[in-house]
């Protein structure tokens, strides 16, 4: 199965992407985390990129194209994935539409998850990181505030700067001029399976489960 998890910074597309990722045992290809990975190792594509990142910018299209293009191509894509992130612009969209043919895949499935913006400048400033495995947090919901629930790691949560106050703004404007037309973009040219975002997270899973085992049986 191939799926886009397309919806606004902060909306929980990386946290449904795990989710479907264990269920279908198919690999979540997250770009911010492929682009957060190559800043932490300083590559040339880390260098290039964090400035871009901590201003809430979108990194070019030539590079994330040719980044998807490798990771699609790769075995571990060939039963299927979940692109979270990505595409992000019209040109990412088209682009993405002829790696599509280029692999021989003619289906695949695009899940808009939705959430009004006061919800999701709430969420990104109480987010939170660990350093150490990468899991996000919600800050308030963290019991013990000095240990990662998920690998143990002691003090390790950080607040990413692209999760600042006024970058996130940023992030939400650049989604709504440059992100949100890829939306119409699919809505003309294939079927769309819009998903309230605000509900638990167990909640929004089943739904885009159950939409997904409708779209198959039909
Ligand atoms: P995310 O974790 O998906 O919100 O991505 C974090 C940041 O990485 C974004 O704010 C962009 O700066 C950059 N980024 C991630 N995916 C893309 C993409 N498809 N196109 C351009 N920039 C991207």
């Amino acid at each position: 199965m191939q799926l886009i998890l397309f919806g606004p910074p902060g909306v929980g597309k990386g946290t449904q992407a795990k989710k479907l990722s264990a269920k279908y045992g198919i690999p979540h290809i997250s770009t911010g985390d492929i682009l957060r990975e190559a800043v932490k190792n300083k590559t040339a594509l880390g260098i290039r990129a964090q400035e871009i990142m901590q201003r809430g910018e979108l990194v070019p299209d030539d590079i994330m194209v040719g980044i998807v293009r490798d990771t699609l191509k790769k075995p571990r894509c060939k039963t299927g994935f979940i692109l979270d992130g990505f595409p992000r612009s019209l040109g990412q969209a088209e682009s993405l539409n002829k790696i599509l043919a280029e692999l021989k895949i003619n289906n695949i499935y695009i899940i808009n998850i939705t959430a009004s913006e006061e919800e999701l400048i709430k969420r990104l400033t109480n987010r939170r990181a660990c350093k150490s495995c990468g899991s996000i947090f919600n800050y308030k919901e963290i019991k013990d505030k000095k240990e990662c629930p998920v690998c143990h790691a002691d003090n390790s949560f950080y607040q990413r700067n692209d999760d600042k106050e006024d970058v996130i703004r940023n992030r939400l404007k650049v989604y709504s001029s440059t992100t949100k037309p890829v939306l119409q973009y699919y809505k003309k040219h294939n079927y769309v399976i819009d998903i309230n975002g605000l509900q638990e997270i167990e909640e929004v899973t089943n739904n885009i489960l159950s939409a997904l085992s409708n779209m198959k049986n039909n």
